[in-house]
Parts: structure tokens; C-alpha cells; sequence
């Protein structure tokens, strides 16, 4: 693939400028229309795209599977809703004067849109936010990793050449400068990546005095108090911590579990994760659990961190190596502390660090001991502990007995608090809006000739004003009246 130049991603940029005013002029109708039918062929090349998923990343097919749910999901919720999101919202207008107004608020579109993304979903990554913008009418430039830019650059391909849509989404490919070139060009952006890139990124933007959306790094806890389903929350465990070998963003990666029910779940873990069949599986077959790994330096980092918590006294119980293919075995660490690499930083791999807290209350505070706030997973039979406990952690969102869904959730903000990110992704109308700019529109019911506050200045006319702005607004008779407080 090319690695493109800032010239040649300014020639994109225009060309998806000269394009967007006539998408936009289609409504979110007409440009639904489109989307729905690059639906139909994402969904008639699928064995093909996922393919490609699986050649360039080494996924499982299971996991290269869930990328095409997602664009379907993504695609129908937003083409479903993206009229009722981007209507003119009526707003009854605040204090008396303003009684004689209707206030009425439009949203247009940003422009154009840069979207750039990261390696561990080179399908559904990208089109978790394409679909707000697009509908929303902006146009895109997409900036794929420049670890896995095949399948996304076919994609785009399928929406210009195969089913015709205007050429208001383009790929640009490359790599940090190609990303720098496209954060230069656009209205907004939209990152998906790590909390260095992001930084950088969000100091270019406001250089540029232009609105940037965050998606950044995770170091997600799971909290076991001893009322859960065991065995429930086992499962999720190793689902959250192992999918897609553990490289999501939201991946579960530190579990914190209450001294009675330690034992028992450290055991249940173990033995789903020695389970668990590695390997790149045949398109298809449906036949490895997980697959190995997108890059040789994400599994150096893996080996590291599991390395340091050895070095610092933890146990492996399962797994702890590399393995052929650029893998790394699904590993359980135990006796952890935070002094370890494992429970401070990303790991971003198929490990599950479990720690034996004393309570719930413990649980939190290590928890909410992380620069990261991604996501958060609690289990409790006790649905009021886990209302009060949900509120005490420091993270964007918190799925209660159960793992990673809260990020699929379109009608709920999807966002980092602290290092992870800034704004949110979906969120109903917000996955839409975000893409906009707010217009307000205030119109006069009635023509009068002129107005109070007009010149020139009445001394008796201003004076009735202020007496008035006193009387209606002041909360005690003798403000009201005029008399001074005390
Ligand atoms: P990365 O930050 O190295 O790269 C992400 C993208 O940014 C790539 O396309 C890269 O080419 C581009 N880029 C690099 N430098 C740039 C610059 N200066 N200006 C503009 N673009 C630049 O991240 P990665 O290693 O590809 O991905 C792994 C990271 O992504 C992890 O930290 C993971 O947690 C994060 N991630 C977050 C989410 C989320 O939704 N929060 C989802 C997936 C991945």
C-alpha cells in the first residue's frame, strides 16, 4: 500500500471537499440509502473481507467474525435513527422579553472528517465511527494503521467502485506522517489509539482551533465481590481478557476478587483458560478460539510484562510464553501487585492478572489506582451494592455481571474518563452530533417597528426596564421593590 504524502493527502482532502456539499444536500435519507447498500456488499464479500481480516491481523475466525457484527449493527442502528438525531430541535424560549421569539436549533455537518485508527480491528474499528460521520453528511478521509490498511482500502474501494456511492469517503495509507498530513487537512478528528498518539493529536488540534474526538488506551479491572455467579463471572473473565488475543481496548486485563471466593474462580479461570484452542483457524471453520497476535511488538510488550511480574514474585498458572507465529500463550498471573507492569500498564494481550482483595472497597480503590478509566466490569448478586459501587468507579462505563458489552451499547455513551480518551463515541444522537456543528436560529414572531433596548437610550424607557428586570427576576420582596440587601 502507499505510504502517502502530505501532497497527496492535501489532493484527497480537496477532491472530498468538492464532493461533500452534494451528500450533504441529500439528507439523511438519501445518504442512508447509500450506506444500506454498502451493507448488502459487505455482507455479500464477507467470507472475502474476513479473510483479509484474519491474513493481515492473525485472528481467529470467531474474532475476525465479530468485526463484520459490528459494522452491521453500526450501519443499521444509525442509517435507522439518523433522521429523528439530526432534525431541527424546537427550544421554548427563557424569560419574558424573550417571549416573542421562536428559538429553533439546525445542525450541519463538520466538512470533512478525519478518521484515523489503530490495528486491532481493521474493519469494525474504523466503521464504529464512519457511519455517524457519513450520515451525519461530512465527507471522510480514513487513515488505516499502516499495520493493517488491506482490508479497510478494499472497503472503501467496495463503496466507490462497487456500489457507486459519491466520492465523499476516501482512504489515505501510510503511516504517523500520513496521520500527521490528514489531522492537518480535515475539520475534525476522530482517533482510535494509543495515549501518546492521542496527546500529540489533540495538541495539533488545538492549534488548529479544530474539535477532536479520543478513543485511547484501557487497563480495564473486572471486581468479583463473593455473592457472583463464579462460574458466570469465570466465563466472562476469560473472554473479556482473551478476545482477540487480548488486543481491545477494552479487553479485561486486571481482575480483583474477594478473599472468600478467590480460590474457587483463580481454579475456574485456570481451566477455561488451559481450554482455550490458539491458532489462526481456515475462513469458516470456526475452529480456534483465539487467534495469535497483530504485531511482533505487541508480543515483545506481552513477554515483558509477564517477565517484570515473574521477576517481582507473581506465579504463572497457565500459558507465560511466546509461541510460534507470533503468538503468546493465554496466561494466568497471580499474586500481583501494583508495583507490577502487568497492573499499570497496557498489556494488551491475551494475560488475565488476578489479584485477592480484601473487599469491595478495596477492590474499587485498585481499581480506580490507574492513569486509565476505559471500561469497568462488576459482579454482585446484590443489585443495590452494585448501583452504590458502579458509582464509585473511576471509568466510562461499567457492565454489570457481564464483560465488554457496555461498549456495544449504540444508544449510550462509549468514552474514557482520565488517560482514555476525551468526548465519546455513539451515545444516540451524540455518535451523529458529534460529527455537526450546533446552529442557532432565534426568529421574531412579531415585526415591531423597533425595540425597547434600541437607540436612542430613554432615560425614563431604560429605567422602567431595569425596574422590571428587578420585579420579574429578583426572588424577595424587597429586592423587588428596590431596597438595598442587607
Ligand atoms: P497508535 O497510537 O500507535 O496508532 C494509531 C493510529 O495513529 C495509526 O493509524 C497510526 O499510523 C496513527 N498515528 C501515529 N502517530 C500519529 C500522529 N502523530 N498523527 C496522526 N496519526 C498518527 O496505536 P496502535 O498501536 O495502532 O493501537 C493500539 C492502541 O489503540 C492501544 O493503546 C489501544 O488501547 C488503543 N485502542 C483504543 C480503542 C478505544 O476505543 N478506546 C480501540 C482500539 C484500540
Amino acid at each position: 500500500m502507499p505510504d502517502l504524502g502530505s501532497d497527496d493527502i492535501a489532493a484527497i482532502c480537496a477532491d472530498l471537499r468538492r464532493a461533500q456539499p452534494e451528500w450533504e444536500a441529500l439528507g439523511p435519507r438519501g445518504r442512508s440509502a447509500h450506506l444500506l447498500r454498502w451493507l448488502d456488499w459487505l455482507l455479500d464479500n464477507e467470507r472475502r473481507l474476513l479473510t483479509l481480516v484474519q491474513q493481515e491481523t492473525g485472528k481467529s475466525w470467531a474474532d475476525a467474525s465479530l468485526e463484520m457484527s459490528v459494522a452491521v449493527d453500526v450501519i443499521n442502528y444509525f442509517t435507522a435513527n439518523a433522521e429523528r438525531f439530526l432534525a431541527d430541535r424546537k427550544v421554548k424560549p427563557a424569560g419574558v422579553a424573550n417571549a416573542v421569539r421562536k428559538l429553533r436549533v439546525q445542525v450541519r455537518p463538520h466538512q470533512l472528517v478525519g478518521l484515523i485508527t489503530p490495528w486491532n480491528g481493521p474493519l469494525g474499528g474504523p466503521m464504529m465511527d464512519v457511519v455517524g460521520a457519513l450520515v451525519a453528511g461530512a465527507a471522510v478521509v480514513s487513515k488505516p494503521s499502516e499495520v493493517t490498511p488491506l482490508t479497510w482500502s478494499e472497503v472503501v474501494r467496495g463503496w466507490r467502485d462497487e456500489i457507486g456511492a459519491p466520492p465523499v469517503l476516501a482512504v489515505a495509507t501510510g503511516g504517523r506522517e500520513a496521520g500527521a498530513a490528514v489531522v492537518d487537512e480535515v475539520d475534525m478528528v476522530m482517533f482510535t489509539g494509543s495515549v501518546r498518539t492521542g496527546r500529540s493529536i489533540a495538541v495539533r488540534c488545538a492549534e488548529r482551533l479544530i474539535p477532536c474526538s479520543l478513543e485511547l488506551g484501557g487497563k480495564d479491572a473486572l471486581i468479583v465481590l463473593a455473592d457472583a455467579d463464579i462460574e458466570r463471572a469465570a466465563k466472562a473473565a476469560v473472554w473479556g481478557g482473551m478476545t482477540n488475543s487480548g488486543q481491545a481496548c477494552v479487553g479485561v486485563e486486571r481482575v480483583y476478587v474477594e478473599a472468600p471466593v478467590y480460590d474457587e474462580f483463580v481454579a475456574r479461570v485456570t481451566e477455561k483458560v488451559k481450554a482455550l484452542r490458539q491458532g489462526m483457524d481456515a475462513p469458516g471453520s470456526f475452529a480456534s478460539d483465539i487467534g495469535v497476535m497483530v504485531t511482533p511488538s505487541q508480543v515483545d510488550i506481552v513477554a515483558e510484562h509477564v517477565a517484570d511480574a515473574v521477576a517481582k514474585g507473581a506465579r504463572v498458572l497457565t500459558g507465560g510464553e511466546r509461541i510460534p507465529g507470533n503468538g503468546f500463550a493465554p496466561t494466568v498471573l497471580v499474586d500481583v501487585d501494583h508495583s507490577m507492569r502487568c497492573m499499570r500498564e497496557e498489556t494488551f494481550g491475551p494475560t488475565l492478572a488476578i489479584m485477592r482483595v480484601a473487599d469491595g472497597d478495596e477492590a474499587v480503590r485498585l481499581a480506580n489506582d490507574s492513569e486509565y478509566g476505559l471500561s469497568s466490569s462488576l459482579w454482585t448478586r446484590d443489585r443495590r451494592k452494585a448501583d452504590r459501587i458502579s458509582r464509585r468507579i473511576e471509568a466510562g462505563s461499567v457492565s454489570i455481571n457481564n464483560a465488554l458489552v457496555a461498549t456495544f451499547q449504540l444508544p449510550i455513551p462509549m468514552g474514557g474518563w482520565k488517560n482514555s480518551g476525551l468526548g465519546t463515541r455513539f451515545g444516540g444522537p451524540q455518535g451523529v452530533l458529534k460529527y455537526c456543528r450546533q446552529q442557532s436560529v432565534v426568529e421574531e414572531r412579531l415585526s415591531l417597528k423597533s425595540e425597547p433596548l434600541w437607540y436612542p437610550v430613554v432615560p425614563a424607557r431604560s429605567r422602567l426596564i431595569a425596574r422590571a428586570v428587578r420585579l420579574l427576576g429578583a426572588h424577595d420582596w424587597r429586592r423587588r421593590l428596590g431596597r438595598r440587601g442587607r
